[in-house]
Protein backbone atom coordinates (compact mmCIF):
# COMPACT_ATOMS: atom_id res chain seq x y z
CA UNK A 1 0.00 0.00 0.00
CA UNK A 2 1.37 3.54 -0.82
CA UNK A 3 -0.27 6.74 -0.58
CA UNK A 4 1.16 10.08 -1.52
CA UNK A 5 0.39 14.33 -0.63
CA UNK A 6 1.12 15.99 -3.83
CA UNK A 7 1.28 19.74 -3.35
CA UNK A 8 1.09 22.70 -5.97
CA UNK A 9 4.07 24.84 -4.40
CA UNK A 10 2.13 28.10 -4.74
CA UNK A 11 1.32 28.88 -1.35
CA UNK A 12 2.73 27.71 2.19
CA UNK A 13 1.56 24.84 3.47
CA UNK A 14 -2.11 25.55 4.63
CA UNK A 15 -4.68 24.29 7.00
CA UNK A 16 -6.47 22.21 4.59
CA UNK A 17 -3.15 21.17 2.54
CA UNK A 18 -1.78 19.04 6.07
CA UNK A 19 -5.21 18.09 6.32
CA UNK A 20 -4.37 16.22 3.27
CA UNK A 21 -1.30 15.21 4.27
CA UNK A 22 -2.11 13.79 7.98
CA UNK A 23 -4.79 11.84 6.27
CA UNK A 24 -2.82 9.84 3.52
CA UNK A 25 0.11 9.92 6.26
CA UNK A 26 -1.97 8.40 8.71
CA UNK A 27 -3.42 5.85 6.36
CA UNK A 28 -0.13 4.74 5.38
CA UNK A 29 1.21 4.55 8.75
CA UNK A 30 -1.72 2.51 9.41
CA UNK A 31 -1.21 -0.15 7.17
CA UNK A 32 2.01 -0.45 7.12
CA UNK A 33 2.67 1.07 3.79
CA UNK A 34 4.48 4.46 2.39
CA UNK A 35 4.08 7.47 2.25
CA UNK A 36 5.06 9.23 -0.99
CA UNK A 37 5.88 13.31 -0.62
CA UNK A 38 5.51 14.46 -4.49
CA UNK A 39 5.88 18.43 -5.56
CA UNK A 40 3.85 19.02 -8.05
CA UNK A 41 5.76 22.43 -9.48
CA UNK A 42 4.86 21.79 -13.38
CA UNK A 43 3.41 25.05 -13.60
CA UNK A 44 6.48 27.02 -13.27
CA UNK A 45 4.83 30.76 -13.38
CA UNK A 46 3.55 30.37 -9.78
CA UNK A 47 5.75 27.61 -8.40
CA UNK A 48 8.48 28.72 -5.93
CA UNK A 49 11.35 27.77 -3.94
CA UNK A 50 9.96 29.85 -0.92
CA UNK A 51 7.04 27.95 -1.21
CA UNK A 52 8.30 24.42 -1.62
CA UNK A 53 10.35 25.22 1.66
CA UNK A 54 7.44 26.10 3.25
CA UNK A 55 5.95 22.85 2.65
CA UNK A 56 9.25 21.00 3.79
CA UNK A 57 8.96 23.38 7.13
CA UNK A 58 5.82 22.96 7.68
CA UNK A 59 5.44 19.04 6.84
CA UNK A 60 8.69 18.87 9.31
CA UNK A 61 7.02 20.80 11.82
CA UNK A 62 4.08 18.62 11.92
CA UNK A 63 5.93 15.58 11.95
CA UNK A 64 4.98 13.83 8.70
CA UNK A 65 7.90 11.94 7.54
CA UNK A 66 7.83 10.61 4.42
CA UNK A 67 9.52 7.32 3.43
CA UNK A 68 10.10 8.35 -0.57
CA UNK A 69 10.93 11.61 -2.28
CA UNK A 70 10.28 14.54 -2.13
CA UNK A 71 9.99 13.95 -5.77
CA UNK A 72 9.55 16.87 -8.27
CA UNK A 73 7.72 17.10 -11.55
CA UNK A 74 9.83 19.41 -12.74
CA UNK A 75 12.17 16.62 -13.05
CA UNK A 76 10.12 14.36 -14.86
CA UNK A 77 9.37 16.46 -17.98
CA UNK A 78 11.07 13.24 -20.42
CA UNK A 79 8.84 10.82 -18.94
CA UNK A 80 5.70 12.63 -19.16
CA UNK A 81 6.78 13.40 -22.80
CA UNK A 82 7.16 9.80 -23.40
CA UNK A 83 4.04 8.77 -22.43
CA UNK A 84 2.38 11.48 -24.54
CA UNK A 85 3.93 10.19 -27.49
CA UNK A 86 2.65 7.19 -27.02
CA UNK A 87 -0.50 8.10 -26.72
CA UNK A 88 -0.20 10.34 -29.71
CA UNK A 89 1.29 6.74 -31.28
CA UNK A 90 -1.98 4.55 -30.36
CA UNK A 91 -4.01 7.21 -31.84
CA UNK A 92 -5.56 7.95 -28.06
CA UNK A 93 -4.35 11.54 -28.21
CA UNK A 94 -4.24 14.31 -31.38
CA UNK A 95 -3.17 17.59 -31.92
CA UNK A 96 -5.50 20.69 -31.72
CA UNK A 97 -5.15 23.63 -33.41
CA UNK A 98 -7.92 25.60 -32.73
CA UNK A 99 -7.97 28.82 -31.93
CA UNK A 100 -8.44 30.90 -28.73
CA UNK A 101 -10.99 32.72 -30.81
CA UNK A 102 -12.85 29.13 -32.49
CA UNK A 103 -12.79 28.17 -28.33
CA UNK A 104 -14.24 31.45 -26.74
CA UNK A 105 -17.20 31.70 -29.99
CA UNK A 106 -17.80 27.62 -29.17
CA UNK A 107 -17.77 28.24 -24.94
CA UNK A 108 -20.28 31.34 -25.88
CA UNK A 109 -21.93 29.39 -27.84
CA UNK A 110 -22.70 26.51 -25.76
CA UNK A 111 -23.39 28.68 -22.90
CA UNK A 112 -25.89 30.75 -24.66
CA UNK A 113 -28.28 27.65 -24.96
CA UNK A 114 -27.76 26.90 -21.52
CA UNK A 115 -25.17 24.16 -22.16
CA UNK A 116 -22.07 22.89 -20.78
CA UNK A 117 -18.81 24.77 -22.61
CA UNK A 118 -16.81 21.50 -23.71
CA UNK A 119 -14.83 20.89 -26.49
CA UNK A 120 -16.43 19.47 -29.81
CA UNK A 121 -13.87 17.71 -30.96
CA UNK A 122 -12.93 19.95 -34.13
CA UNK A 123 -9.49 18.64 -34.65
CA UNK A 124 -9.94 14.82 -33.63
CA UNK A 125 -9.49 13.30 -37.15
CA UNK A 126 -7.46 16.02 -38.52
CA UNK A 127 -4.21 14.29 -38.02
CA UNK A 128 -2.81 17.53 -37.30
CA UNK A 129 1.40 17.32 -36.02
CA UNK A 130 1.13 20.52 -34.25
CA UNK A 131 -0.58 22.50 -31.65
CA UNK A 132 -2.09 21.05 -27.97
CA UNK A 133 -2.04 17.65 -27.19
CA UNK A 134 -5.52 16.56 -26.36
CA UNK A 135 -6.22 13.06 -25.07
CA UNK A 136 -9.23 11.29 -27.00
CA UNK A 137 -11.76 10.76 -24.18
CA UNK A 138 -13.95 7.96 -25.07
CA UNK A 139 -17.29 9.47 -26.74
CA UNK A 140 -19.55 6.59 -25.08
CA UNK A 141 -20.16 4.94 -21.84
CA UNK A 142 -19.77 5.45 -18.07
CA UNK A 143 -17.29 6.33 -16.21
CA UNK A 144 -17.72 4.43 -12.49
CA UNK A 145 -15.84 4.14 -9.27
CA UNK A 146 -15.87 3.82 -5.33
CA UNK A 147 -14.42 6.46 -3.89
CA UNK A 148 -13.63 5.23 -0.51
CA UNK A 149 -15.72 8.76 1.41
CA UNK A 150 -18.00 9.27 -1.88
CA UNK A 151 -19.18 6.38 -2.53
CA UNK A 152 -20.21 4.95 -5.81
CA UNK A 153 -19.81 7.59 -8.98
CA UNK A 154 -20.73 7.79 -12.41
CA UNK A 155 -20.52 10.43 -15.08
CA UNK A 156 -21.03 9.46 -18.67
CA UNK A 157 -18.28 10.15 -21.10
CA UNK A 158 -20.83 12.48 -23.09
CA UNK A 159 -20.13 15.19 -20.08
CA UNK A 160 -16.06 14.90 -20.44
CA UNK A 161 -14.47 16.42 -23.41
CA UNK A 162 -11.42 15.91 -24.83
CA UNK A 163 -8.84 17.14 -22.59
CA UNK A 164 -5.70 19.20 -22.93
CA UNK A 165 -2.71 17.18 -21.77
CA UNK A 166 0.51 18.86 -23.44
CA UNK A 167 0.26 22.54 -23.90
CA UNK A 168 1.58 23.75 -27.56
CA UNK A 169 4.98 24.77 -25.76
CA UNK A 170 5.08 20.65 -24.68
CA UNK A 171 4.32 20.79 -21.62
CA UNK A 172 2.13 18.34 -19.55
CA UNK A 173 -1.31 19.67 -17.65
CA UNK A 174 -2.09 18.37 -14.43
CA UNK A 175 -4.20 15.50 -15.81
CA UNK A 176 -1.60 13.98 -17.40
CA UNK A 177 1.14 14.12 -14.94
CA UNK A 178 -0.74 13.06 -11.87
CA UNK A 179 -1.70 10.27 -13.62
CA UNK A 180 2.02 9.61 -14.88
CA UNK A 181 3.20 9.71 -11.42
CA UNK A 182 0.85 7.84 -9.54
CA UNK A 183 1.22 5.24 -11.42
CA UNK A 184 5.06 5.33 -11.69
CA UNK A 185 5.39 6.19 -8.17
CA UNK A 186 3.29 2.48 -7.70
CA UNK A 187 0.67 5.00 -5.74
CA UNK A 188 -2.53 2.23 -4.42
CA UNK A 189 -4.06 5.39 -2.66
CA UNK A 190 -5.69 8.66 -3.94
CA UNK A 191 -6.43 10.74 -0.89
CA UNK A 192 -6.73 14.20 -1.72
CA UNK A 193 -9.53 17.10 -1.01
CA UNK A 194 -12.82 16.43 -3.16
CA UNK A 195 -11.94 19.59 -4.89
CA UNK A 196 -10.12 17.13 -7.49
CA UNK A 197 -13.13 14.65 -7.85
CA UNK A 198 -14.64 16.23 -11.32
CA UNK A 199 -10.68 15.12 -12.13
CA UNK A 200 -10.80 11.67 -11.49
CA UNK A 201 -13.29 10.27 -14.29
CA UNK A 202 -11.15 12.03 -16.84
CA UNK A 203 -7.64 10.57 -15.40
CA UNK A 204 -9.86 7.53 -14.78
CA UNK A 205 -9.75 7.25 -18.49
CA UNK A 206 -6.23 7.99 -19.14
CA UNK A 207 -5.13 4.81 -16.86
CA UNK A 208 -7.27 2.86 -18.71
CA UNK A 209 -6.39 4.39 -22.37
CA UNK A 210 -2.89 3.56 -20.83
CA UNK A 211 -3.83 0.14 -19.77
CA UNK A 212 -2.71 0.67 -15.80
CA UNK A 213 -4.26 -0.41 -12.83
CA UNK A 214 -6.18 2.17 -11.06
CA UNK A 215 -5.73 2.89 -7.21
CA UNK A 216 -8.18 3.76 -4.84
CA UNK A 217 -9.61 6.70 -4.93
CA UNK A 218 -10.61 8.62 -1.35
CA UNK A 219 -11.83 12.34 -1.49
CA UNK A 220 -11.62 14.28 1.94
CA UNK A 221 -14.59 16.51 2.56
CA UNK A 222 -14.03 20.10 2.25
CA UNK A 223 -12.97 22.46 5.07
CA UNK A 224 -15.44 25.71 6.14
CA UNK A 225 -14.46 28.59 7.88
CA UNK A 226 -16.89 29.75 10.74
CA UNK A 227 -18.96 31.83 7.87
CA UNK A 228 -19.84 28.40 6.07
CA UNK A 229 -17.67 29.31 3.19
CA UNK A 230 -14.24 27.29 2.46
CA UNK A 231 -11.53 27.93 4.76
CA UNK A 232 -9.27 30.69 3.15
CA UNK A 233 -6.92 33.11 4.23
CA UNK A 234 -10.06 35.66 4.69
CA UNK A 235 -10.23 33.77 7.94
CA UNK A 236 -7.53 34.14 9.52
CA UNK A 237 -3.84 32.26 9.86
CA UNK A 238 -4.55 29.35 7.86
CA UNK A 239 -0.68 28.44 7.26
CA UNK A 240 0.35 25.74 9.59
CA UNK A 241 3.64 27.68 10.30
CA UNK A 242 1.42 30.37 11.74
CA UNK A 243 0.34 28.18 14.28
CA UNK A 244 3.40 27.53 14.98
CA UNK A 245 4.41 30.70 15.74
CA UNK A 246 1.61 31.65 17.24
CA UNK A 247 2.05 28.59 20.13
CA UNK A 248 0.15 25.63 19.11
CA UNK A 249 2.25 22.67 19.93
CA UNK A 250 2.34 20.18 16.72
CA UNK A 251 0.00 17.00 18.24
CA UNK A 252 -2.54 19.53 19.40
CA UNK A 253 -2.87 20.87 15.76
CA UNK A 254 -2.37 17.36 14.12
CA UNK A 255 -5.00 16.18 16.88
CA UNK A 256 -7.44 19.25 15.54
CA UNK A 257 -6.67 18.09 11.62
CA UNK A 258 -7.91 14.84 12.49
CA UNK A 259 -11.22 15.64 13.77
CA UNK A 260 -11.89 17.65 10.59
CA UNK A 261 -13.41 15.52 8.69
CA UNK A 262 -12.78 12.16 10.57
CA UNK A 263 -13.77 10.62 13.67
CA UNK A 264 -14.02 7.52 16.05
CA UNK A 265 -16.61 7.74 18.90
CA UNK A 266 -16.89 10.53 20.62
CA UNK A 267 -13.24 10.60 21.16
CA UNK A 268 -11.40 14.32 21.19
CA UNK A 269 -8.12 13.65 21.93
CA UNK A 270 -6.24 11.59 20.28
CA UNK A 271 -2.36 10.55 20.48
CA UNK A 272 -0.51 10.04 17.61
CA UNK A 273 -0.16 6.75 18.18
CA UNK A 274 -3.80 6.28 18.40
CA UNK A 275 -4.38 7.93 15.18
CA UNK A 276 -1.96 5.82 13.43
CA UNK A 277 -3.43 2.71 14.57
CA UNK A 278 -7.33 3.55 14.72
CA UNK A 279 -7.24 5.85 11.55
CA UNK A 280 -9.67 4.31 8.61
CA UNK A 281 -10.89 5.50 5.41
CA UNK A 282 -14.39 3.97 6.19
CA UNK A 283 -14.58 6.69 8.83
CA UNK A 284 -13.90 9.56 6.62
CA UNK A 285 -17.42 11.91 6.99
CA UNK A 286 -19.02 12.34 3.72
CA UNK A 287 -20.30 16.17 5.19
CA UNK A 288 -18.40 19.38 5.12
CA UNK A 289 -15.78 20.12 8.42
CA UNK A 290 -16.28 23.32 10.36
CA UNK A 291 -12.50 24.80 11.18
CA UNK A 292 -13.32 26.50 14.67
CA UNK A 293 -10.11 27.91 16.17
CA UNK A 294 -11.89 27.85 19.73
CA UNK A 295 -12.04 24.25 19.86
CA UNK A 296 -8.35 23.83 18.68
CA UNK A 297 -7.10 26.42 21.19
CA UNK A 298 -8.85 24.13 24.23
CA UNK A 299 -6.35 21.16 22.56
CA UNK A 300 -3.59 23.14 22.50
CA UNK A 301 -4.46 24.06 26.58
CA UNK A 302 -4.95 20.09 27.11
CA UNK A 303 -1.89 19.21 25.18
CA UNK A 304 0.05 22.34 27.15
CA UNK A 305 -1.37 20.84 30.40
CA UNK A 306 -0.25 17.28 30.13
CA UNK A 307 2.85 17.78 28.74
CA UNK A 308 6.30 17.18 30.53
CA UNK A 309 8.29 20.19 31.58
CA UNK A 310 11.19 18.68 29.29
CA UNK A 311 8.91 18.44 26.02
CA UNK A 312 7.91 21.74 26.35
CA UNK A 313 11.32 23.33 26.92
CA UNK A 314 11.70 22.23 23.41
CA UNK A 315 9.27 23.45 21.65
CA UNK A 316 10.04 27.24 23.65
CA UNK A 317 12.71 26.63 21.64
CA UNK A 318 11.74 28.78 19.10
CA UNK A 319 9.99 30.94 20.69
CA UNK A 320 12.46 32.19 23.33
CA UNK A 321 14.88 32.33 20.48
CA UNK A 322 12.53 34.42 18.43
CA UNK A 323 11.77 36.58 20.95
CA UNK A 324 15.63 37.12 22.11
CA UNK A 325 15.09 35.34 25.53
CA UNK A 326 17.43 33.71 27.27
CA UNK A 327 16.94 31.61 30.51
CA UNK A 328 20.45 30.13 31.39
CA UNK A 329 20.42 32.53 34.24
CA UNK A 330 17.86 32.93 37.20
CA UNK A 331 14.77 30.61 37.64
CA UNK A 332 15.11 26.83 36.92
CA UNK A 333 13.31 26.39 33.72
CA UNK A 334 12.08 23.35 33.70
CA UNK A 335 10.34 24.59 37.27
CA UNK A 336 8.85 28.15 35.68
CA UNK A 337 7.54 25.83 32.79
CA UNK A 338 5.66 23.16 35.63
CA UNK A 339 4.21 26.64 37.01
CA UNK A 340 2.98 28.00 33.90
CA UNK A 341 1.75 25.10 31.77
CA UNK A 342 -1.42 24.84 34.08
CA UNK A 343 -2.51 28.37 32.80
CA UNK A 344 -0.80 28.57 29.21
CA UNK A 345 -3.61 28.17 26.28
CA UNK A 346 -0.44 28.38 23.93
CA UNK A 347 3.27 28.65 24.21
CA UNK A 348 3.06 32.61 22.89
CA UNK A 349 1.20 32.90 26.52
CA UNK A 350 3.72 30.96 28.19
CA UNK A 351 6.74 32.92 26.80
CA UNK A 352 5.03 35.90 28.19
CA UNK A 353 4.54 34.35 32.03
CA UNK A 354 7.78 33.45 31.78
CA UNK A 355 9.36 36.62 31.26
CA UNK A 356 9.32 38.02 34.33
CA UNK A 357 11.40 35.17 35.53
CA UNK A 358 14.63 35.66 33.34
CA UNK A 359 14.05 39.67 33.05
CA UNK A 360 13.13 43.00 34.81
CA UNK A 361 10.36 45.05 33.84
CA UNK A 362 10.36 48.76 32.85
CA UNK A 363 6.99 50.01 34.99
CA UNK A 364 4.40 48.55 36.61
CA UNK A 365 0.81 48.63 35.07
CA UNK A 366 -0.16 51.62 36.18
CA UNK A 367 -4.06 51.27 36.53
CA UNK A 368 -3.49 48.74 38.56
CA UNK A 369 -0.28 49.77 40.57
CA UNK A 370 -2.33 53.16 41.64
CA UNK A 371 -4.80 51.06 43.16
CA UNK A 372 -2.72 48.23 44.88
CA UNK A 373 0.19 49.98 45.96
CA UNK A 374 -1.87 52.58 47.67
CA UNK A 375 -1.33 51.80 50.61
CA UNK A 376 2.31 50.00 50.96
CA UNK A 377 2.07 48.94 54.55
CA UNK A 378 1.58 45.28 53.54
CA UNK A 379 4.51 45.21 51.24
CA UNK A 380 6.58 47.04 53.78
CA UNK A 381 5.88 44.48 56.48
CA UNK A 382 6.60 41.69 53.95
CA UNK A 383 9.52 42.99 52.99
CA UNK A 384 10.74 42.95 56.59
CA UNK A 385 10.05 39.51 57.21
CA UNK A 386 11.10 38.02 53.72
CA UNK A 387 14.17 39.48 54.44
CA UNK A 388 15.30 37.90 57.40
CA UNK A 389 13.31 34.55 55.51
CA UNK A 390 16.18 31.86 55.98
CA UNK A 391 14.87 28.70 54.11
CA UNK A 392 13.64 30.97 50.66
CA UNK A 393 10.68 27.98 49.67
CA UNK A 394 6.75 28.79 48.68
CA UNK A 395 5.64 27.36 51.96
CA UNK A 396 8.15 29.54 54.41
CA UNK A 397 7.17 32.62 51.84
CA UNK A 398 3.04 31.55 52.56
CA UNK A 399 4.30 31.35 55.71
CA UNK A 400 5.20 35.21 55.89
CA UNK A 401 1.94 36.47 53.88
CA UNK A 402 0.11 34.98 56.65
CA UNK A 403 2.03 36.60 59.10
CA UNK A 404 1.57 40.01 57.40
CA UNK A 405 -2.46 39.17 57.50
CA UNK A 406 -2.68 38.02 60.87
CA UNK A 407 -0.22 41.83 61.87
CA UNK A 408 -2.18 44.08 60.06
CA UNK A 409 -5.47 41.98 60.48
CA UNK A 410 -6.34 41.91 56.81
CA UNK A 411 -7.29 39.09 54.08
CA UNK A 412 -5.01 37.43 51.87
CA UNK A 413 -6.06 38.98 48.51
CA UNK A 414 -4.79 42.28 50.35
CA UNK A 415 -1.49 40.79 50.78
CA UNK A 416 -0.93 38.79 47.89
CA UNK A 417 -2.48 40.92 45.07
CA UNK A 418 -0.34 43.96 45.40
CA UNK A 419 2.49 41.19 46.08
CA UNK A 420 2.03 39.62 43.00
CA UNK A 421 1.78 42.94 40.96
CA UNK A 422 5.50 43.77 42.65
CA UNK A 423 6.74 40.62 40.99
CA UNK A 424 5.47 40.70 38.08
CA UNK A 425 4.53 44.11 36.95
CA UNK A 426 1.12 43.56 34.90
CA UNK A 427 -0.11 41.12 38.13
CA UNK A 428 -0.64 38.38 35.83
CA UNK A 429 1.27 35.31 38.08
CA UNK A 430 0.12 32.10 39.33
CA UNK A 431 0.39 31.03 43.05
CA UNK A 432 2.79 33.86 44.45
CA UNK A 433 4.63 32.11 47.00
CA UNK A 434 5.99 29.97 44.17
CA UNK A 435 6.97 32.41 42.03
CA UNK A 436 8.12 34.17 44.52
CA UNK A 437 10.55 30.61 45.36
CA UNK A 438 11.40 30.79 41.88
CA UNK A 439 11.85 34.04 40.93
CA UNK A 440 14.78 34.13 44.08
CA UNK A 441 15.52 36.17 47.22
CA UNK A 442 17.60 39.08 45.76
CA UNK A 443 15.08 39.61 43.01
CA UNK A 444 11.81 39.31 45.15
CA UNK A 445 13.16 41.74 47.54
CA UNK A 446 14.24 44.28 44.81
CA UNK A 447 11.02 44.39 43.31
CA UNK A 448 9.07 44.68 46.91
CA UNK A 449 11.21 48.06 47.21
CA UNK A 450 11.07 49.19 43.80
CA UNK A 451 6.82 48.85 44.59
CA UNK A 452 7.10 50.35 47.86
CA UNK A 453 8.51 53.34 46.18
CA UNK A 454 5.80 53.60 43.26
N1 LIG B 1 -1.25 19.22 -6.89
C1 LIG B 1 -2.64 19.14 -6.61
C2 LIG B 1 -3.05 20.24 -5.66
O1 LIG B 1 -2.25 20.84 -5.03
C3 LIG B 1 -3.04 17.84 -5.95
C4 LIG B 1 -3.06 16.72 -6.89
C5 LIG B 1 -3.65 15.46 -6.35
O2 LIG B 1 -3.62 15.24 -5.13
O3 LIG B 1 -4.04 14.67 -7.18
O4 LIG B 1 -4.21 20.52 -5.55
Amino acid sequence: MKSRFAPSPTGYLHIGGARTALFAWAYAKQQQGHFVLRIEDTDRARSTQTSVDAILDGMNWLGLDYDEGPFYQTERFARYDEVIQQLLATDKAYYCACSKERLDTLRADLMAKGEKAMYDGCCRHKNLSSGVVRFKNPIAGVVTFADAVKGKISIANQEIDDLIIARTDGTPTYNLTVVVDDHDMAITHVIRGDDHINNTPRQINLYTALNWTLPEFAHLPMILGSDGARLSKRHGAVSVMAYRDAGFLPEALLNYLVRLGWSHGDQEIFSLEEIVSLFDLKDINKAPASFNEEKLLWLNQEYIKNATPEYLIQQLDWHLNHQKITTEQGADLASVVALLQQRSKTLVEMVAGLKMFYQDFDAFDKKLADKQFKDTKPLAVLLEKLSVLDTWQADEIKGCIKQVCNDLEIGFGKVGQPFRLALSGNGNAGNIDAVAELIGKPTTLKRLEKAIQY
